[in-house]
């Protein structure tokens, strides 16, 4: 190396806000339909088991909801439901009624009214239904566009706590299948943490660091998102307190450490707005969904866009929308040929798959080109 630059001086690095300044902070304006509150597990924290509502809804009242998104101009609407729904006889007997023999065949009509090539514009569905059996995943996968699919928290003592000694689903090993089923079928994934739920800091480090080697060596994970516990009324968990904002901005910070640089972090900023500025500076960019529907109850939702708008423009960093699928994943390895055309015609597709596609390191057939087999990850031998 040459003395001349040697004694160059470094550049210093750039803080998280200076990178976002050079880049766009994005946020999501997704239309909800929940299909059914109905859940085979509880939750402490879930208002769904003590919510009442119909067993799922017909095709045409979906059709209904979906025509009131078009009109609003939205381009996703994310799909959701209570998990372990084929042991609710009252769903089995309603997707029997509307023709279908199965969740998943039901789940396939609905998609196909979403996302209809033959209506413009487009609408992208995102899925969240939970922990779905890789068998379910499979059946599904042609028309699954992302999953919304939460880890939620690797603390196994949880499982004997009132937040899910009630669900099953949610203990670390099953969250992990469900995971890593949707890394064996290349499913783009938006996950997540639960904090507050009563889990401990050591956990949370793990649960990270879970998820970092999850998207590291299958690079599936788009985002993670910092989910903190809000009490909700009616529930077992109604009377604990929400986590801290300090304690959310630790937990970001440490996302960010311990996340590859492609996983976009996400905090629900619709929850403390004022605080955005230093979120953005723990490595947040992604700031959630915003449901700005104009319907009376998204009052807050509405408020809390405007003063992260202002405290985002005053800062010179520009806010953009973004759909549940992000643009490096929007090549033929992670998105089926329907949603490419889709995507296409949106002029949102991405870069063809050789020019700068997330790494899936591990081949399909779980090998090393040697032929010998690929050692186990510590996600893959948790889930077993
Ligand atoms: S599994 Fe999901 S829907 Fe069911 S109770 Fe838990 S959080 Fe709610």
């Amino acid at each position: 190396m040459s003395k001349g630059r040697r004694n160059r001086p470094r550049r210093p690095k750039r803080s998280p806000v200076e990178r976002s300044q050079s880049r766009d902070v994005t946020f999501s304006w997704v239309y909800p339909i929940v299909l059914t509150y109905r859940c085979s597990y509880e939750c402490g924290y879930c208002p769904f088991p003590v919510t009442a509502g119909p067993p799922l809804p017909s095709k045409s009242a979906v059709q209904q909801r979906v025509a009131r998104a078009r009109r609003l101009g939205i381009s996703q609407v994310r799909l959701t439901a209570g998990e372990g729904l084929e042991n609710h006889p009252d769903i089995v007997s309603t997707f029997k009624f509307y023709g279908y023999s199965n969740f998943t065949d039901y789940l396939k009509g609905l998609i196909g009214e979403v996302a209809s090539n033959g209506i413009a514009p487009a609408l992208f569905p995102e899925m969240d239904l939970g922990a779905l059996s890789l068998f379910e995943m499979q059946r599904l996968r042609p028309h699954i566009f992302t999953l919304r699919l939460y880890l939620e928290s690797m603390d196994s003592d949880l499982q004997y706590s009132v937040a899910h000694a009630g669900s099953e689903a949610k203990w670390p090993r099953n969250r992990l299948k469900a995971l890593l089923a949707a890394a064996q079928l290349g499913i783009p994934v938006n996950s997540g943490l639960m904090v507050g739920i009563g889990e401990s800091a050591e956990s949370r480090t793990k649960t990270l660091q879970t998820l970092a080697q999850l998207a590291s060596r299958h690079g599936h994970i788009q985002s993670v998102t910092i989910q903190p516990f809000m009490p909700q009324a009616r529930t077992p968990m109604s009377h604990l307190p929400a986590p801290s904002p300090e304690t959310l901005l630790e937990v970001a910070a440490e996302a960010r450490k311990l996340l590859p640089d492609s996983v976009s972090i996400q905090f629900p900023m619709v929850n403390c707005p004022e605080r955005v500025m230093d979120f953005i500076e723990a490595g947040v960019g992604d700031l959630g969904d915003f449901d700005l529907t104009g319907d009376a109850h998204d009052a807050a939702s509405i408020n809390a866009f405007k003063i992260v708008s202002e405290k985002l423009g005053l800062a010179g960093i520009k806010l953009s929308d973004r759909l549940s699928l992000f643009p490096r994943y929007s090549c033929e390895q992670w998105t089926t040929p329907y949603y490419r055309d889709l995507l296409r015609n949106l002029g949102s597709a991405g870069p063809p798959p050789s020019n700068g596609k997330p790494a899936r390191t591990q081949s399909k057939n779980n090998s090393k080109p040697d032929g010998k087999a690929t050692p186990k990850s510590e996600p893959e031998k948790a889930a077993r």
